[in-house]
């Protein structure tokens, strides 16, 4: 694969192929509804001006306003947020999300900028965004943004229309209208799923050892959760280091240790092991839940494990897909497993409108049903199909997409 946007393209077309698609609606898809670039200038504490180069993707909107997240990295490209607008047109068909896919990003290291130079750039890209709003495009948070850039997103945009609207920004911190449960959303999603895969494969909870790659917001919520479902999570690893203890780790004990020291590395309950080799620790269920591109052609037969569950994006290459599959180890996609903080960015927006703000409990009850939901209904386009559980994801999300553009007349 030479870039993200060609391997979404290529994803695309094999939904498309397996679906038996129309060429014009592929047509449609394989290229943003909107793609707006723009500049943003910025008084630099040292008083001279500075340009920044901004991107915003539309992907379409036949399936509800667009929506999702803001990038802030150097090196950004138009090709990086094309691609992932279209993967939140899928991400949000898969979930049942009424929402098309959005995708946004200023060129910029964050870690380059004083906060005041920071802040400047946030509240440029919002006021220089256009079209935005709750019923049109929604911003939310995503590398280089958190909660307090929302925060000033929020505070610019109402300022800029004299209302207050806290649905027209996503990821906002719960005082300014953001949902609860943001921040475990995703790993308690990629939990649902897990114990959902384990249940149909006849897999016990205290007999199916998880393995875990990366111990950050994912990872570690994740991990916990699943502790909490009676899975033993015998090694996690980190960018540092790994550790493993076959009998299960204590994962409060190892989420307090890396507050201290940063690193899962040298936990003291369990014993220090080659990150290099973490993925290929035999196991019942492995969560990539790093970076994407860790599973290729190279390692796909070292793998021991029975499912994988990609809590990252893309850490299974398509070369491994094959191989994995033939090999009889199931993935349940990251369109499906990784959704829960889409979800619930969903939660947020419909929260905001009804001025109805909701417990905890009732956030993480919600999200289970909608993303085993999710779940169920790619399993069944896979089988209906015969391909796998990720072809069958993008094909149902692809063929409600098709419906809302047939309906609306546009194909
Ligand atoms: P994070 O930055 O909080 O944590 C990443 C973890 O991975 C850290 O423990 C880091 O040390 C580790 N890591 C990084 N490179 C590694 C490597 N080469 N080998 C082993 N460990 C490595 O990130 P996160 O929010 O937990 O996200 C993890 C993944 O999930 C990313 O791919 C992200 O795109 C994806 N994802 C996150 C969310 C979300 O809500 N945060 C939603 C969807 C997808």
């Amino acid at each position: 694969m030479k870039n993200v946007w060609e391997e979404a393209l290529f994803n695309l077309s094999k939904a498309a192929e397996a679906m038996d698609l129309e060429p014009e609606i592929l047509e449609r898809l394989s290229v943003p509804m909107r793609f707006t670039e723009f500049t943003i200038p910025v008084r630099m504490d040292n008083g001279a001006r500075k340009l920044f180069l901004a991107f915003r993707s539309c992907h379409q909107d036949a399936t509800g306003p667009t929506k999702d997240g803001t990038r802030v990295r150097s090196g950004l490209t138009p090709e990086e947020i094309k691609a992932l607008s279209l993967f939140m047109s899928i991400k949000h068909g898969v979930a049942g999300i009424p929402a098309g896919g959005g995708k946004g990003g200023i060129r910029a290291d964050p870690s380059a900028l004083s906060e005041g130079e920071y802040e400047r750039l946030i509240r440029g890209f919002i006021r220089r965004l256009n079209p935005k709003g709750a019923f049109t495009d929604i911003p939310g948070a995503d590398i280089g943004t958190g909660k307090q850039a929302m925060a000033w997103m929020l505070d610019e945009y109402e300022q800029m229309t004299g209302m207050h609207c806290p649905a027209a920004i996503n990821d906002k911190p719960a005082e300014l209208g953001g949902s609860l449960g943001g921040f475990e959303a995703t790993g308690w999603g990629v939990a649902a799923c897990t114990g959902k895969a384990a249940e149909e494969m006849n897999l016990e909870p205290g007999r199916t050892p998880v393995v875990i790659q990366g111990f950050g917001q994912v990872g570690s919520v994740a991990a916990k959760k699943l502790s909490s479902m009676g899975f033993p999570v015998t090694a996690v690893s980190d960018i540092a280091g790994a550790v493993e203890n076959p009998g299960g780790l204590d994962i409060g004990g190892l989420a307090a240790h890396v507050e201290r020291t940063g690193s899962v590395a040298g936990f003291p309950g369990g014993r220090n092991a080659d990150k290099g080799r973490i993925l290929e620790i035999p196991c019942g269920i492995l969560i990539p839940a790093a970076v994407q591109d860790v599973i290729t052609a190279e390692n796909a037969l070292r793998i021991q494990a029975k499912v994988i569950v990609e809590a990252a994006n893309a850490p299974v290459s398509p070369e491994a897909d094959d191989m994995l599959a033939s090999a009889g180890i199931r993935v349940i996609p990251d369109v499906v497993a990784n959704s829960g903080g889409a979800i619930v960015c969903d939660f947020e927006r419909i929260q905001g409108l009804s001025n109805d703000y909701w417990s905890l409990d009732k956030v993480e009850e919600r999200l289970n049903g909608r993303i085993l939901t999710a779940y169920r209904e790619a399993a069944e386009r896979a089988a209906e199909r015969k391909v796998s559980m990720r072809r069958g994801a993008w094909i149902n999300a692809m063929g409600k997409i098709r419906a809302a553009m047939l309906l609306r007349g546009w194909c």
